[in-house]
């Protein structure tokens, strides 16, 4: 705004000697000096001027004999200099003429020899005032389209880590400043149950090597942050030399390269938390029980977390007391009066940010949870094999799979002799570790990476062995059995040993697409059946029906 005494430097372009002469007078009537006046008498030789000298205001002629007339003349001169107030001085008396200079960016339109002094003076501190409001309200359009383009870079990211990256990055063009950085503050809350986690820069720009990892930095950042926690605030220092601070903090200040200091608060919102135990509540439910895993599995896909759109002030008011860090711009060398739209524009985005991180956090939860859920959904609780859901699933794929291949798959079947005398002698709970023995010993047993070790259902188990002959399936099973037997788990009512021992059926076949893979599960199962029927405690193999795709 223009301040009292000052003297205004003004540009008349008027070819009119009269003209030029009669403005002369009028300003230069002052007994101080008010206005400095400079004329010249052609367009030419006024755009000279602006680009050689700034000038407070432009008085111009609309008439000037080398210029192309009218509110042309002030277009060239506008585009040339936009940000200088103009004063248009013309001839007629036209209200259409005056509308049209002033749409072309003129300030104001007088009409020659219809002006006094004051009317004169009063045109000229007008257009520059009017200048500056404009200038301003562009300035903030830019800053608010700006503001808006970092928030939706923000938005548009679940990454923490490039979200505070690119923050920085674009905060320090933005402010043009030297170094711009977020720092996340130590969780003195941690400190009590352990895991202590200590403050440490967690994104930077412009910082110089190894500047994250000095203590005496990161000192000095940790005594910023609680100054924030404390205050409540933001920590804006124009000057850090003259500022009011200890002389400790000073030093570590100087230690840090910092002359002129912005940093706002990032604050964490408190459902944080919450959201987090309400996941870890929900896995323990779903480890509980199957059913609850299989519904949470048919829920959405999990997206980007929707988090309720919270207005920065919002945030601010709810959760005033965990800090979880703070962004920061400073200037090395160079002194800064921070201006409030700095301060505004930085706690903003600082706001954006708190919120970006929140949605990150949950986002990373929910994937570990839904990952939990996944293998809870298709692991057998007992066991910690596949289940039955997930052997129907691998079956299905490998049989579809190896149709088009016209490869074969094996099916193993096992089911423990006598596990019905097994669990009367020795409790479900011995019958339990039983299980898991056995289950153990199958897995071993099978290396490859398309095997897939099952547990069928009660005492059953089955293996599905793709790209696997009758030969090569014999072999696996002979092993499981093999090792079964090495373990010797006592079965005081086994009729055919002191072990545990189990009985397997073997089928296997060149799949069909026309076929469903219940045919090879049948044909296990009924070389299962003839291994118990034929005394227990061995190993057969499915005979080949007529019409079918399975192998002998
Ligand atoms: P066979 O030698 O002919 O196979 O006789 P079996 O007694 O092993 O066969 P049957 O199918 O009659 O009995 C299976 C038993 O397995 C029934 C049940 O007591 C037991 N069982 C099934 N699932 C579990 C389980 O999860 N834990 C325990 N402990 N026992 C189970
Ligand atoms: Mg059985
Ligand atoms: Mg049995």
């Amino acid at each position: 705004m223009l301040t009292r005494n000052q003297c205004l430097k003004i540009l008349l372009v008027e070819d009119d000697l009269a003209d030029a002469t009669l403005i002369e007078d009028l300003l230069g009537s002052f007994s101080e000096a008010v206005f400095r006046l400079q004329t010249v008498t052609s367009l030419e030789r006024g755009l000279a001027c602006l680009e050689a000298e700034k000038f407070d205001a432009v008085l111009l002629d609309l008439s000037v004999s080398d210029g192309l007339g009218g509110s042309e003349d002030l277009a060239v001169l506008k585009a040339r200099s936009p940000t200088v107030p103009v004063v248009v001085l013309t001839d007629s008396n036209d209200e259409n003429t005056a509308l049209s200079v002033l749409r072309s960016g003129a300030q104001d339109c007088l009409v020659k020899g219809r002006f006094q002094r004051t009317l004169l003076v009063r045109a000229i501190h007008y257009a520059i005032e009017r200048q500056q409001v404009e200038e301003q309200l562009r300035q903030q359009a830019i800053r608010e389209r700006l503001l808006g383009q970092m928030i939706e870079h923000i938005r548009s990211s679940i990454d923490a880590a490039s979200i505070l990256q690119s923050t920085v990055a674009e905060v320090r063009q933005f402010l043009n400043t030297d170094r711009v950085l977020i720092y996340r503050c130590q969780d003195w809350a941690s400190q009590f149950d352990g895991e202590e986690q200590k403050g440490a820069i967690v994104a930077g720009d412009g910082l110089p090597d190894g500047y994250i990892e000095n203590q005496n930095i990161n000192a000095a950042l940790a005594v910023s942050c609680f100054f924030l926690l404390e205050s409540q605030s933001v920590q804006a220092i124009a000057d850090v030399n003259a500022a009011a601070l200890s002389g400790s903090c000073k030093e570590l200040l100087a230690d840090c390269e910092i002359a002129a200091v912005l940093s706002v608060p990032i604050w964490q919102s408190g459902d944080w938390e919450t959201a987090n135990q309400r996941l870890e509540g929900s896995i323990w439910d779903a480890e509980k029980n199957q059913y609850a895993a299989e519904n949470y599995l048919s829920l959405p896909a999990v997206g980007k977390p929707h988090v309720q759109g919270k207005s920065a002030p919002d945030l601010e008011r709810e959760n005033r007391n965990n800090l979880w860090g703070m962004l920061t711009a400073y200037n090395c060398s160079e002194t800064r009066e921070w201006q409030q739209w700095e301060i505004d524009f930085l706690q903003h985005l600082a706001n954006q940010v708190a919120i970006a991180i929140e949605q990150s956090q949950l986002y990373r939860q929910l994937a570990i949870a839904n990952q939990k859920l996944q293998e809870l959904a298709t692991t057998d609780g007992l066991t910690g094999i596949a289940n039955r859901r997930q052997f129907d699933r691998v079956l299905m794929l490998e049989w579809r799979r190896l149709a088009r291949e016209e490869l074969p798959v094996s099916l193993i079947m096992f089911d423990i002799d006598f596990f019905k005398l097994y669990n009367d002698f020795y409790g479900h709970l011995g019958g339990d570790d039983c299980l898991r023995q056995v289950a153990k010993a199958i897995a071993s047993c099978t290396k490859r990476a398309g095997d897939l070790p099952a547990r069928y259902g009660g005492e059953e188990f089955a293996i599905v062995l793709p790209n696997t002959s009758a030969e090569g399936a014999n072999i696996v099973a002979r092993k499981i059995c093999d090792r079964i037997a090495s373990l010797q788990l006592p079965h005081a009512r086994s009729s055919i040993g002191s072990y545990v021992t189990v009985s397997c059926g073997i089928a296997t076949a060149i799949p069909s697409a026309q076929q469903s893979p219940d045919i090879l599960i049948r044909s296990a199962d009924s070389a299962l059946y003839q291994a118990k029927t034929e005394g227990k405690n061995r190993i057969c193999h499915a005979s080949k029906p007529e019409s079918s795709p399975i192998l002998m």
